[in-house]
């Protein structure tokens, strides 16, 4: 039985690239059945602000499954991200881009480079969730959760599972971050648990980063936070040899989206010159995440040879070891002649015999993990153009309900003790101040309305919780 699949020809070498992928998983007999929709610039020009009409929406609705080619983004006002806006609407949280170096038939830094880079896709700072609080300081929201740490966890220890990986690294900044990283270490630390065959371990981001683009061979599976992801994958990709290779999976727990990693290249479209080998390895993960393991091989040992056989395209030929320059249609061509040969130099695609397993919804739900939350106090920010004289307002409070115990700018205790820097805006933490060292949100309300009676300027607030005993803010 065949797979619906709905397919997006996109922008700029979109169609070429997709014409030339088609007719390789149509000679190499893939059971797809597909559904062409229109996504991208002409689809803008409509006035469907995501460049994706409702018939598109509805398409992948049916099939769950999105075959894409890159689109161009309009520039101007107006437009949204159509790849924010499948991500966000198909709530595809996993973010998957194997990338490897092919030495030594394509020229790359390193000779052995096989790093498959897992990368969470909902929320970090990617929220969009910015605030301007004064004149001079903005503030950008980064939510971490720990549901959706575990499933990107589990979803980073089953692909290696079932790709036959040894071993796992986490990337966090949780030095720094102690709260919203540690969130995702300590999920990453739990669901490793589960996976004594695989080895786990963790690196700042930053060392971990550099050790990455020096040292590619020690790495295995990387998984990391949206932004660290972000930033890595585009070095990864960078470092193993041509923009034009690389494919990545987005998956969620219903719809999955296979697109290649570079974008719809207008400089060369239209010209035949355009290497379709990254929506191809987008599209073999496709094959593979609908069960079609035999002919997802079959199509990426014909590919590995037409490397081999120094068939490339402009963007990977190179006199010393190419043989043939092509363009697109004559290298899906050649792959085709490939079909049912296998590579001789090149490392076949190494897939384990269980299906892509779906990460189950129901691992990553929201479980109460704390017994006890107790109000404590608040910290109140306000605009501040004032000198660093702080008698004032801390006399006003000394004998409510709440009291300041230290007031910050930009996360530095500036008070008591001499302040080193201020900016425009301080940061008060008012505490209990009572036997029971407990508070109400009505005396928040008390505390907000007297500092606005006081011509006090705030800005924002934040609760401050004990969860179990254990402050769950900064100190
Ligand atoms: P790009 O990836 O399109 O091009 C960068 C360079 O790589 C260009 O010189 C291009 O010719 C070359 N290149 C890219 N793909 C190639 C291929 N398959 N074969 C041979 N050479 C290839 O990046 P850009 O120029 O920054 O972006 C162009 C447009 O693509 C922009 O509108 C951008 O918003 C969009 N974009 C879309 C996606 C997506 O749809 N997923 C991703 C990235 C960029």
């Amino acid at each position: 039985m065949s797979t619906p699949i709905t397919v997006a020809y996109g922008d700029g070498i979109g169609p070429e690239i997709m014409e030339a992928v088609l007719s390789i998983l149509r000679e190499a007999e893939a059971k797809i059945s597909v559904d062409v929709i229109e996504i991208g610039e002409r689809v803008y020009n409509k006035k469907w602000s995501h460049g994706i009409s409702p018939s598109g929406w509805e398409s992948i609705e049916r099939t769950k499954i999105l075959l894409k080619s890159p689109t161009t983004t309009p520039q101007g006002k107006g437009h949204k991200s159509l790849n924010v806006a499948l991500r966000k609407n198909l709530e595809l949280y996993a973010n998957i881009r194997p990338c490897i170096s092919y030495h030594p038939v394509i020229e790359s830094k390193f000779d052995k480079f096989d790093v498959v880079v897992i990368r969470e896709n909902e929320e970090d700072v990617y929220t969009g969730i910015e605030h301007r609080l004064t004149g001079d300081s903005y503030q950008c929201t980064k939510i971490i959760t720990r549901p959706g740490s575990e499933k990107i966890c589990r979803c980073a220890f089953e692909y290696a599972k079932k790709y036959n990986r040894e071993k796992v690294t986490c990337l966090t900044k949780d030095n720094i971050m102690k709260m919203t990283d540690g969130a995702f270490h300590a999920a990453f630390d739990c669901i490793a648990k589960e996976y004594p065959d695989i080895k786990a371990e963790h690196y700042i981001v930053d060392i971990g980063i550099a050790r990455v683009a020096t040292e590619p061979e020690k790495f295995d599976v990387i998984v990391t936070e949206n932004l660290y992801g972000d930033i890595l994958s585009d070095i990864v990709a960078q470092t193993s040899g041509s923009v034009g290779l690389a494919g990545s999976s987005n998956i969620g727990s219903e719809y999955a989206m296979f697109e290649a990693v570079h974008g719809s290249a207008p400089d060369i479209a239209g010209k035949n010159m355009a290497n379709p080998s990254g929506l191809l390895n987008a599209a073999v993960h496709m094959l593979i995440y609908t069960g079609q393991v035999g002919t997802a091989k079959l199509i990426y040992d014909a590919w590995l040879k037409t490397l081999e056989d120094g068939i490339h395209t402009a963007d990977l030929y190179k006199e010393k070891r190419s043989k043939q320059k092509v363009g697109t249609k004559k290298f899906a061509e050649a792959v085709v002649d490939n079909l049912g040969k296998k590579p001789t130099t090149l490392s076949e695609l190494i897939v384990g015999s269980s299906l892509d397993s779906k990460v189950n919804k129901t691992q990553g739900d929201f479980n109460q993990s704390y017994k006890i939350r107790k109000l404590v106090g608040s910290d109140i920010t306000l605009a501040w153009n004032k000198s660093a004289d702080f008698d004032q307002i801390v006399k006003l409070f000394e004998s409510s309900n709440l009291k300041i115990i230290a007031i910050y700018s930009k996360g530095l205790a500036i008070w008591p003790g001499s302040p080193k820097s201020l900016s425009d805006q301080i940061t008060c933490r008012f505490i209990a101040n009572n036997e029971k060292k407990t508070i109400t949100n009505s005396d928040i309300n008390s505390l907000l309305v007297k500092l606005e009676e006081n011509s006090f300027d705030v800005v924002k607030m934040d609760k401050l919780y004990l969860y179990d005993g254990k402050e769950g803010f900064f100190s």
